[in-house]
């Protein structure tokens, strides 16, 4: 018979959980001693199977590991508010799972990971917006959208990525000039750190909205979202221009001329070593546009360093676009195990006034150490300052038009553990993010970093202490999330 006591790593595949002991802190199967708190009836499953737990207690990051207590696969919301609620009883710590292509730690705990991939319906789609489970994934979204001529406004590079993880970080895109993802978000529902199920909007329960987009999982469980949609245009024109890191005036120089004409629907730029050694600069430009009216090259690429022959075209369909990295990622798989290399990445947003500056200082110095054995190890992504509208979604101070994420995708030479490659690296990233906090730069939290209270602190700026009101407000008992260690 399984006893109380026979719990977490003993607990054989599958094996449904009872209780909770509080005294032993941790699950049990059996029906245990007077003391065992029976955990509420359940739509879905509450997980403890070591597989289960251990697929749970890592991130794409590979750096950091939590086993986690249980793992939940809700089958409704009123799941996640039962064992939140739950949870806060016992001072159990929760997170919340996307795809967990974290890659240090944001969404891992030794608590309760809620896999929210259960929560992917299609809620419903009209004719501007659409709303959708937590767990759907970008890609879902835009199909959807697509078979009725939609289509969100912005994706992020890779779009297997969870519709609830890149708005609990942001969600850059290649557009310049329409904000980020958070920004085209119309309502939220959440669960908050007490088990209470709220619908959030800029009008209704701002307070809650507006600390839940961006704001790493700190103050609830985002289960549905509503999302803009705009009309899509059936085709897109790439058009791609290279430059050695040694001309990194040209290229600074060219992207600026297409930002400030503003006639592409997006600009920026892909840094990769496709000879292993020397690493190249790739100005990507795109275009969006229907068969009756085809974009003109020569018009679009003129008074550019290079002669707009010189640029590689790529035609595709809209749609082919926007899962334009997929291939790539699904080739890296099965080329290097991507899955498996460690990824101390770097990301930092930048102020438009230094950032040409910073990232021409720190491009020569990476290695082939840096980069691992993918080809492409970084990008930059120019945005638009006056269109990044959500106050936890943390930029750097200034006036300049336009900020910059800088993303350093650095992956170690072979899959399995490395522990002396990641201390190396999280140091280079240490060094990196100290230098660009000197011009004001701030941290995309994606990345790989050791950030301390203070940090936080200093990431925050003025915003501090409005996030530890809100924080107390919505998670009373700082259960939730406490992956980038912002609450200790
Ligand atoms: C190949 C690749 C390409 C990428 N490209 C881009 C890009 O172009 N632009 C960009 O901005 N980012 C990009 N990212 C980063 C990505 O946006 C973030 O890592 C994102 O958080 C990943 O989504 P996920 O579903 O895996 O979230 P997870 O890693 O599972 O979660 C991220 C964080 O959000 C929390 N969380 C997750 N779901 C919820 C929820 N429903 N409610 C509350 N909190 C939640 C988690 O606990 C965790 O702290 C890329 C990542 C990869 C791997």
């Amino acid at each position: 018979m399984v006893t109380r006591r026979r719990f977490l790593g003993t607990l054989g595949a599958g094996a449904l959980i009872v209780g909770f002991d509080p005294v032993e802190r941790a699950w049990a199967t059996g029906p245990g001693s007077g003391g065992l708190q029976r955990i509420p009836h359940l739509d879905g499953v509450l997980l403890t199977d070591l597989a289960t737990r251990q697929a749970d207690g890592r991130d794409l990051g590979r750096i950091v590991k939590r086993l986690p207590r249980a793992v939940l696969r809700p089958g409704s919301v009123r799941d996640i508010q039962k064992m939140v609620e739950f949870c806060r009883e016992h001072r159990i710590q929760v997170s919340t799972r996307g795809q967990g292509h974290s890659t240090h730690g944001q969404g891992l705990t030794d608590g309760l990971v809620i896999e929210n991939r259960s929560l992917s319906a299609i809620h419903s789609i009209g004719a501007d917006s659409i709303t959708v489970g937590s767990g759907a994934l970008w890609r879902e979204a835009a199909h959807t959208a697509e078979a009725r001529g939609l289509t969100p406004p912005l994706f992020t590079t890779y779009v297997g990525l969870s519709v609830g993880g890149t708005l609990s970080v942001g969600g850059v895109p290649a557009q310049n000039n329409l904000g980020v993802q958070i920004d085209h978000v119309r309502e939220l529902e959440v669960v908050t750190g007490d088990g209470r199920l709220h619908r959030c909007s800029l009008n209704h329960e701002r307070d809650l909205f507006e600390v839940m987009l961006g704001g790493l999982g700190q103050c609830g469980v985002i289960t549905r979202a509503t999302l803009d949609l705009v009309p899509a245009r059936a085709l897109a024109r790439n058009y791609m221009i290279r430059y050695q890191v040694t001309e990194t005036a040209r290229v600074w120089n060219d992207l600026h001329i297409l930002l400030d004409r503003g006639e592409f629907d997006g600009a920026y730029l892909l840094m990769s070593v496709p000879d292993g050694r020397n690493i190249t600069y790739q100005l990507n430009a795109v275009v969006f546009h229907n068969a009756d009216n085809p974009p003109s090259d020569q018009h679009l690429l003129r008074d550019l360093s290079v002669f707009p022959a010189s640029a590689e075209i790529e035609n595709s369909t809209y749609l082919e676009w926007v899962k334009r990295y997929d291939p790539v990622i699904e080739l890296w798989q099965r080329q290097c195990v991507w899955d498996d290399l460690l990824k101390p990445w770097f990301d930092v947003m930048l102020p438009g006034e230094s950032a040409q500056a910073y990232v021409s200082e720190v491009m020569p110095t990476l290695t082939a150490r840096d980069y691992g054995p993918p080809t492409g190890i970084g990008f930059l992504f120019p945005q638009r300052r006056d269109k990044l509208t959500r106050p936890f979604f943390r930029i750097p101070p200034g006036n300049s038009k336009y900020v910059y994420l800088f993303d350093i995708l650095t992956s170690s030479p072979a899959p399995g553990p490395d522990p002396a490659f990641a201390a190396e690296m999280l140091e280079r990233n240490r060094r990196l993010h100290a230098k660009a906090r000197a011009i004001g730069g701030t941290r995309y939290p994606i990345g790989s970093q050791d950030f301390t209270r203070a940090d936080w602190r200093a990431q925050y700026g003025e915003r501090w202490p409005d996030l530890v009101r809100r924080k107390a407000k919505y998670d009373p008992d700082n259960i939730l999330t406490p992956g980038p260690g912002i609450f200790g």
